[in-house]
């Protein structure tokens, strides 16, 4: 029976969930600085992410991501992936990535039950990938892209971030390269987040204008169902692969939202933008819990709002609070169950 439902009549038949902080790379827009470790913190365990993912599934969840932080830096993530898998009703389990163990990982996670992949590529350029990531690793990540193709994959989505005076340049190469690749590219606007004024401010490109480049060289949008996420997708008769543009700044951005988020410490976030979340670990460390479980996800989705009130200079963040008096630092809230 499907019960992930709000007031508003949004359905919620996916999750995504996050299963470490931790990342290895250091993006401009995520984590400039780099992870620094929090001793404290441990994250969701594979027992606890079984107990979780049954309850949602019971509740009419069918698709699950697994993200981060780096989510394939767990030793244990072809386990994850095949607990994910292995849960009667879930029918899609997708993962995000940065790509660094992809070209050696990609087949047994496939042969673990991922059915879908997303991997993050802000720029053709090595030089300019090394520049936004902190990490010299374009040919490896490209080498995991094709690996995914000889694994099975028919489709791989490649995310970006595309940003003023840096790699806003390479659209071109971009839709270059989706010519005969069958590569959903997805362009996220650059989202406002923790201290980062000055590089949003310097760097943020509107999602609506590279539409309007797009539908100017012929890309047309697609009809959306009235489930998809809130993608706006583009096709080209002349090409293999599509568009995807990510716009939370759009007006209609929370109207087709239909996912719910589990950071790896095991809150429930109902929004993208920095609500506090609810504590589900409590009812996650054995047995015999489904029902209390089921019933607090129920209580929590009686409160979603309908919108993230970014229009009314609403980011998101917490700054009255420092990272260490709070459970989760602003980036916890967003990026860290994030995106896709
Ligand atoms: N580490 C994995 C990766 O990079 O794909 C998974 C987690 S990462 C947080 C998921 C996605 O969030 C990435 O595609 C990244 O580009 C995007 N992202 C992170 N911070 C963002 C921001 N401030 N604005 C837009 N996208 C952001
Ligand atoms: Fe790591 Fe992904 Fe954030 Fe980049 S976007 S720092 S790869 S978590």
């Amino acid at each position: 029976m499907f019960e992930l439902q709000d007031a508003f009549a949004r359905k919620f038949q996916y999750l995504r969930l996050s299963v470490t902080d931790v990342c290895n790379f250091k993006c401009t827009y995520c984590l400039p600085d780099g992870y620094r470790p929090d001793g404290r913190k441990s994250f969701l365990t594979l027992d606890e992410i079984r107990r979780l993912t049954r309850a949602f599934a019971a509740m009419g969840t069918s698709k699950v991501r697994i993200t981060g932080g780096e989510p394939s830096l767990r030793k244990d993530f072809t386990d994850i992936i095949e607990t994910v898998a292995a849960t009667p009703g879930i029918r899609k389990v997708a993962m995000t990535t940065n790509g660094y163990r992809m070209a050696k990982q990609v087949a047994d996670w496939r042969r673990a039950g991922l059915t879908a992949i997303n991997v993050s590529v802000d720029s053709l350029d090595p030089r300019m990938f090394h520049q936004i990531t902190g990490q010299n690793r374009f040919h490896e990540v490209m080498a995991g892209i094709d690996a995914a193709f000889d694994a099975g994959f028919e489709q791989v989505k490649v995310n970006a971030v595309l940003m003023r005076g840096l790699n806003d340049g390479d659209l071109d190469r971009f839709l270059a390269w989706i010519r005969d690749n069958p590569i959903q590219l997805r362009f996220i606007e650059l989202m406002q987040t923790g201290d980062m004024d000055e590089l949003f401010n310097r760097h943020h490109v509107r999602g609506a204008l590279i539409k309007e480049q797009l539908l100017k060289s012929g890309w047309q949008q697609k009809l959306r169902a009235h489930n998809d996420g809130p993608a706006e997708v583009f096709w080209h008769p002349d090409y293999a692969g599509e568009v995807g543009l990510i716009m939370p700044y759009a007006k209609d951005f929370c109207a087709s939202c239909n996912r719910l988020r589990v950071s790896s410490l095991g809150k429930l976030h109902l929004c993208l933008f920095g609500d506090h979340g609810v504590d589900l670990r409590d009812l996650l460390a054995e047995e015999g819990q489904q029902a209390a479980l089921q019933q607090r996800l129920r209580e929590a989705l009686a409160d979603k709002k309908a919108t993230h009130f970014l229009h009314q200079g609403h980011t998101g963040m917490t700054p009255h609070l420092p990272p260490s008096a709070a459970e989760h630092s602003p980036l916890d809230c967003f990026y860290r169950t994030a995106l896709a």
